[in-house]
């Protein structure tokens, strides 16, 4: 049996190597990546638009804390099975009323 890390890990490098194989920078999967590397000139550089790497300090603060089992949101002890406490997974889920609201509205 595989845990979903495994899975996770597995997938990631899966989609590396079909990205690789096309051609297509890994890292953007937007730009040619240059030939024989597998991430393009931009990205190799570190030259990331500064929405982009905010974007993955994010996703990475994001797996650093549901790894550690704290809330995604607010670091506190997550609730068993989910990626956030039991505040945040409240205010989640006014979100989500609200924009039902919003779009029956
Ligand atoms: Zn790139
Ligand atoms: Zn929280």
């Amino acid at each position: 049996m595989t845990s979903r890390k495994d899975y996770h890990r597995q997938y990631g490098i899966e989609r590396y190597q079909v990205y690789k194989r096309l051609g297509v920078c890994a890292q953007c999967r937007k730009r040619d990546a240059r030939p024989g590397m597998t991430t393009c000139r931009e990205c190799r550089d570190g030259v990331l638009s500064k929405s982009d790497s905010i974007l993955q300090a994010q996703r990475r603060r994001y797996h650093r804390r549901k790894d550690k089992g704290q809330c995604v949101r607010c670091k506190a002890p997550a609730l068993g099975g989910y990626s956030v406490c039991e505040k945040c997974r409240a205010v989640q889920a006014e979100y989500k009323r609200a924009a039902k609201k919003r779009r029956a509205a």
